[in-house]
């Protein structure tokens, strides 16, 4: 059976990266003023919680023999922290092991475009996300700054589309 393949970026989809730089320190929150590359600070992706019913949903979408599921994320450039942070973070939320329904499936890119599938859960259009061949479900409440109709505005809706779709088992 041909399977469909499903991406699945991390910041502002399944993670909520509001909630690391909350936890950074004053002193290193102040080397970043008006929060701008935040993203930069060293460790802060080891510090961010998952959104509501994000693990659970992406363990639905991975539990259906219908899909192929992977993670497509970026990370900074200047901030070598971020692309191990990354890694442990799935591994923190989905298990290391072989029965991990992310095991060997974790993609960094700046060029989202280059990979080939059918479907791509992201939530800004940026690193080639709007470009990318397949259906971009682009996620998130309605924002005119990222180009968001809000049509998927959280995980309940996503796991809807895919269930009419009569992409789940
Ligand atoms: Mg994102």
């Amino acid at each position: 059976m041909n399977k469909k393949t499903v991406y699945i970026d991390m910041d502002g989809v399944i993670v909520n990266f509001q909630t690391g730089i909350d936890r950074l320190s004053a002193e290193v929150r102040a080397q970043f003023p008006n929060d701008k590359n935040i993203d930069e600070a060293e460790g802060i992706f080891g510090l961010m919680d998952p959104f509501e019913g994000a693990v659970e949903a992406v363990k639905k979408l991975a539990a259906s023999e219908k899909l192929d599921v992977f993670i497509l994320s970026t990370a900074p450039w200047r901030n070598p922290s971020a692309w191990s942070d990354k890694i442990d973070w799935v591994h923190k939320h989905f298990g290391i092991e072989e029965d991990s329904p992310l095991y060997k499936r974790v993609i960094l890119s700046h060029r989202k475009d280059l990979n080939k599938g059918e479907f791509l859960i992201d939530d800004r259009k940026k690193s080639g996300a709007a470009d990318f061949d397949g259906l971009h479900i682009h996620f998130g409440d309605v924002s005119e700054e990222e180009g968001r109709d809000g049509s998927y505005p959280n995980w309940y809706s996503v796991i809807d589309y895919f269930e009419e779709q009569g992409l789940l088992d």
